[in-house]
C-alpha cells in the first residue's frame, strides 16, 4: 500500500475539519487530516470555550432542517466520546419587535413548529434575574438552545477519528494542491507530499489563501470575546441563565453563563469591523486592547449590571464572512475532486457536526442528500461547479442582514471603525442604563 496515498485529505482540523475526519473514518475511508497549528489551537475561529446552538434560526429558515440533523449528530459524538459537549440552557433571541433577531427567530419557530415562548424585557428579568433588558424589548425563548464546547468537540472528533484509523497531523501546513499525475489530487505541505482521491478544504479564515477565487468572498474579521466576573455570580449559571443574541441600539451582542473559565462571557457581532489577514488581525497591536474591553463593558453595564465586575479574560478570534452572511459550501470549479466549506459568518459552529456529514458525502459520493443550494459559490459570480451545473441558476444574492461591510474585503490592512456615538447620555429617558428605560411598560407588538 502507498502510505502517502489517502482516500480523502482534510485540510484544516478545526471545527469543521475535525467533524469531517470523523465522518470519513466512520465510513471506512483512509483519511489524513492536516492542520498548520496544534489540534486544537487558539488562533482560528473555534476557541473560547462556548458556542451558541439554537434551533429557531433567524439567519434563514432553511438552516433549521440542517440544525435538526446537527443536534442528532452532536448527540452521536457525545455518546461515542462519552463526554458532554452540548449543554442545554435555553436560548433567547431578543430585540425590538421589528428586529431581525427577534422577529426572524419567531418566524422560524412558528414555521417549523418549534417549542418557544415570547417574553418581554420584564418577564425575562423576572425569570432569569441576571437579565435586565428594556421592557419594550422582546425575546424568543427556546428551551432547546444552549451551548457547545468547541475545543472539546474538536478533541472528541479528532480522537474518535483516529480510533477509527484516521491519521491526523498537527503543525503541518498545506502549501497547495493540484492534479496528481495518475489522477486524484496532489497535496504539498511544509513537511511532505501526499496524494488523495478527494480533498476537503476546511481551512476557515485561511480558505482564501488556498483558493484565491474566495479572496473577496471569505474575508477574515477580528472579534473579541470578554469574560467579566459578575458581582452576583449565582445569577449567571448554566442552570438559570440562557445564552442570548440581542440587538440593542449599541449593536448586536451575544453572551453565555459562566462556564469553563471564570466570568460571564460576551461578544459584539462584527466588533470594530476590522478585516485583514488572520495573522494581522490577532497579533501585535491586535492582541485584545482596552478599547475592545470598553465596548463590551458598556453593554454589560446597561443590560447585565450584576455582571459588571472585574475583567477576567479577553481573547481575539476570527469570523470569516461572506458578502451575504450565508455559508459557502461547494466544489472547486477547476479541480472537481476538491470540495470546500466556509461555514462561518459568525454563526457556523453549531452546524459543524452536520457539515462533517455533508463534506463526507461530497468527498465520497460527489453529492449530498442535504439541500446546500443556498450555499453555492456561484451566487457571487465564481464559475459554477460541476456539482451545481445542472441545478439551475444560483440563488439571488440578498443584502446581508449583517449590513455587509465585507463585500470588498480582499487582503486589506486592519481598519478600525469607531464604536457608534452614544446619543443616550446618562439620565436621559433613552439612557438604557437608566432603570426607568427598561421599566417602561409600553410594549409595541407586531403580531
Ligand atoms: C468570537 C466568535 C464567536 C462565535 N460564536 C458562535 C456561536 O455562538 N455559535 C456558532 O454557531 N458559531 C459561532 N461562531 C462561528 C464559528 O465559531 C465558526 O463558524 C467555526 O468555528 C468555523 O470553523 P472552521 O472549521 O471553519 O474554522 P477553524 O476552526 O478556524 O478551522 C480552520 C483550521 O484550518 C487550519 N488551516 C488553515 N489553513 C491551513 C493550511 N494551509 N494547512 C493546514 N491547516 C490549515 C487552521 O489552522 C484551523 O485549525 C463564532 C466565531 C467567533 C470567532
Amino acid at each position: 500500500m502507498n502510505r502517502k496515498h489517502f482516500n480523502t485529505i482534510v485540510v484544516g482540523v478545526g471545527g469543521m475539519g475535525s467533524a469531517t475526519c470523523y465522518q470519513l473514518a466512520k465510513r471506512g475511508r483512509r483519511v489524513l487530516g492536516l492542520d498548520q497549528y496544534d489540534v486544537p489551537h487558539m488562533k482560528g475561529s473555534s476557541h473560547g470555550y462556548t458556542r451558541i446552538i439554537r434551533l429557531a434560526y433567524y439567519e434563514h429558515p432553511s438552516y433549521v432542517l440542517l440544525l435538526k440533523r446537527a443536534y442528532e449528530l452532536w448527540r452521536d459524538i457525545e455518546n461515542v466520546a462519552a463526554e458532554p459537549l452540548l449543554h442545554y440552557t435555553g436560548s433567547i433571541d431578543a430585540g425590538s419587535a421589528e428586529s431581525l433577531s427577534f422577529r426572524g427567530a419567531l418566524q422560524s419557530a412558528v414555521q417549523y413548529d418549534l417549542d418557544h415562548e415570547v417574553l418581554t424585557g420584564l418577564e425575562m428579568a423576572k425569570r432569569f434575574p441576571g437579565y435586565r433588558f428594556p421592557h419594550d424589548l422582546l425575546g424568543l425563548f427556546q428551551p432547546q438552545g444552549g451551548f457547545l464546547v468547541p475545543e472539546r468537540c474538536i478533541v472528541s472528533y479528532a480522537n474518535q477519528a483516529m480510533a477509527l484509523g484516521a491519521e491526523i497531523h498537527g503543525r503541518e501546513r498545506v502549501l497547495g494542491f493540484d492534479r496528481a499525475n495518475g489522477g486524484g489530487v496532489r497535496v504539498r505541505t511544509n513537511r511532505d507530499e501526499y496524494t488523495a482521491d478527494s480533498v476537503v478544504v476546511t481551512a476557515g479564515a485561511w480558505d482564501r489563501d488556498l483558493m484565491p477565487m474566495l479572496s473577496n468572498l471569505a474575508v477574515p474579521e477580528r472579534q473579541v470575546l470578554g469574560w467579566f466576573q459578575p458581582n452576583k455570580p449565582h445569577l449567571f449559571q448554566p442552570s438559570n441563565f440562557p445564552v442570548f443574541n440581542v440587538t440593542v441600539p449599541e449593536g448586536r451582542f451575544y453572551g453565555f453563563p459562566i462556564y469553563g473559565i471564570p466570568g460571564f462571557k460576551v461578544g459584539k457581532y462584527h466588533h470594530f469591523q476590522e478585516t485583514g489577514t488572520p495573522e494581522q488581525l490577532t497579533t501585535g497591536d491586535n492582541e485584545p486592547r482596552l478599547d475592545d474591553e470598553l465596548v463590551l463593558r458598556d453593554f454589560i453595564s446597561r443590560y447585565f449590571p450584576d455582571a459588571d465586575g472585574p475583567t477576567m479574560t479577553l481573547a481575539a478570534c476570527l469570523f470569516t464572512n461572506t458578502p451575504d452572511g450565508h455559508f459557502i459550501i461547494d466544489q472547486h470549479p477547476q479541480l472537481p475532486e476538491v470540495y470546500y466549506a466556509s461555514p462561518c459568518s459568525g454563526h457556523g459552529y453549531k452546524f459543524a457536526s452536520v457539515i462533517g456529514e455533508i463534506m463526507t458525502e461530497l468527498a465520497t459520493l460527489g453529492q449530498t442528500r442535504w439541500d446546500i443550494s443556498l450555499f453555492r459559490a456561484d451566487r457571487f459570480g465564481v464559475p459554477t461547479s460541476e456539482l451545481f451545473r445542472d441545478k439551475g441558476p444560483a440563488p439571488r444574492v440578498s443584502t446581508s442582514h449583517h449590513g455587509d461591510p465585507f463585500a470588498s474585503g480582499g487582503h486589506q490592512p486592519p481598519q478600525r471603525t469607531k464604536a457608534p456615538a452614544d446619543h443616550r447620555g446618562p439620565g436621559s429617558p433613552d439612557d438604557t442604563r437608566n432603570p426607568r428605560y427598561w421599566q417602561r411598560d409600553e410594549v409595541s407588538t407586531f403580531w
